[in-house]
């Protein structure tokens, strides 16, 4: 840890980087009325205005002590406390979630402003069997807004492809009426604003209302979110009526059907079932070799068809994780001096591969691997006892657990039988330091991991 990082500085860097991973709504709302003034070797305190906004940021905990840990390049226990955090002055009566547009602001900021991207549209979704239904529906839609199919309900896996049609459904509106009023959100997202608005009174709450109930179109994202949460499901079932009863295009996408909700109330499923339902499966292998051409061509990539072939047998669970091996592919080809190969395109598969593995590992995996490699009791690991074949495997595993997931140092603690953080912290920093020396720690460590990665 430099030891000139102060708390302030410390935090303003962290925030920047949570500004990139959290939505605009979620940052202004939990992250940006917060600030830090303590910071020890070993923890870092965070001033947050209300009881509500902690609880709030200790869900987000994982994120920011991920950040907080990179950036800090140490290791700090995370404490959020209620204080004077001197919230910015609200500009306008509606406060800045409603501030106004501009009448004539850029085009790309109203996009924005509506939460569209320009990146998402119909000329590059490549179409196939899997999703042949869903662009058509969309296509017919953005030709008629509020017409023809309403509501549209398209479910599908993750990665493949709701939020762009989605989104395209919205920008191609917006190309042909620059005017209508379209909204893209996700159901969190909404939620969160009508927490704000109800915490901040009824000319919050109204302008709320007013802000939904008055679209032109409604493009609402993972509604399953909506799931057990009361009142967003209260005020969503209003908006929806008021949008529906007027014509207004109202679009959902979910990672389910509308039957298969549990926690979500009748009266909202069998609204969606008023429409009109579509699925969207995984692409075959000929769409996805089309939706990679298709991204060679956009980007005007050099990457030749054989290696596309290559990625598109590779990857077949979603899009996402074809666009990510697509850039793997991309980077090492660019990097090594051979350009584009059978050889590289598999190398960087291979590691891609690899790192996703190591992503789902979890604790019990590793507390598993550990106990067998040192043939120690798992019951052992978490007690007392402190002989020295027992503590080598201990401070094993809290390094591993802490590099290999991230868990915060307190959770840890719990882990391994209630310890406190400080110790997690000692035993982390002591295998940290020995692992870079060619000892028998280190070597043990490299064995422990491989016997994780191959489990
Ligand atoms: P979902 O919302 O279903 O999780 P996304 O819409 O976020 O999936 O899609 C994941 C990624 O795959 C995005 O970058 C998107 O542009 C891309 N993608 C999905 N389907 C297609 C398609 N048919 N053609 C081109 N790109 C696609
Ligand atoms: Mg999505």
């Amino acid at each position: 840890m430099s030891t000139t990082l102060d708390a302030k500085t410390l935090w303003k860097a962290v925030l920047a980087e949570l500004q990139l991973v959290v939505s605009p709504i979620n940052y202004k709302t939990w992250l940006e009325n917060t600030k830090a003034e303590k910071l020890t070797k070993s923890s870092l305190e965070i001033i947050c205005p209300t009881l509500y906004t902690k609880d709030r940021l200790q869900k987000l905990l994982p994120l920011i002590q991920e950040a907080v840990d990179r950036i800090g390049t140490g290791m700090y226990e995370i404490t959020f406390v209620i204080g004077e955090t001197q919230p910015k002055k609200v500009s306008t009566e509606m406060g800045p979630l409603f501030a106004q547009t501009q009448a004539n602001s850029a085009t790309k900021e109203i996009q924005t402003k509506a939460g569209l991207s320009p990146r998402y549209t119909f000329e590059n979704f490549v179409t196939g069997k899997n999703n042949q239904l869903a662009v058509a529906i969309a296509n017919a839609v953005s030709q008629n807004p509020g017409t023809v199919y309403n509501p549209v309900f398209f479910y599908s896996g993750v990665g493949l492809g709701k939020t762009h049609l989605m989104q395209a459904i919205g920008n191609e509106i917006f190309r042909k009426k620059p005017a209508s009023k379209i909204i893209y959100i996700t159901s969190e997202d909404f939620t969160n604003e009508l927490v704000y608005a109800i915490q901040h009174g009824r000319n919050f709450s109204a302008a709320f209302r007013e802000k939904f109930r008055k679209a032109d179109v409604l493009l609402i994202d993972d509604i399953q979110f909506i799931a057990g949460k009361e009142s967003t499901q209260e005020e969503f079932f209003h908006t929806f009526n008021a949008l529906y009863m007027t014509q207004k295009q109202i679009v959902v996408t979910s990672d389910r059907p509308p039957k298969d909700f549990t926690n979500i109330e009748e009266r909202i499923t069998s609204r969606f079932g008023s429409g009109i339902i579509s699925d969207i499966q995984p692409p075959d292998y000929d769409t996805r070799v089309a939706i990679l051409r298709n991204k060679r061509d956009q980007n005007k990539d050099a990457i030749p068809n054989d290696i596309l072939a290559f990625i598109a047998e590779k990857v077949s669970t979603n899009i996402r994780e074809l666009e990510g091996a697509y850039l793997q592919v991309l980077t090492e080809g660019k990097s090594n001096g051979d350009g584009f190969t059978l050889e590289s395109a598999a190398k960087a598969l291979h590691e891609s591969i690899r790192e996703d593995k190591q992503k789902q590992v979890n604790v019990q995996q590793i507390l598993k691997a550990v106990c067998n490699y040192y043939s120690v009791k798992s019951a052992d690991l978490k007690g007392e006892r402190r002989t020295k074949g027992l503590v080598l495997p201990r401070q094993v595993a809290m390094y591993l657990i802490k590099d290999l997931t991230g868990t915060p140092l307190m959770t840890i603690g719990e882990l391994l039988g209630g310890r406190d953080h400080t110790t997690i912290i000692h035993g982390v920093r002591k295998i940290g330091g020995e692992v870079v020396e060619m000892g028998k720690t280190r070597q043990d460590v490299t064995n422990i991991r491989q016997i994780i990665n191959a489990t």
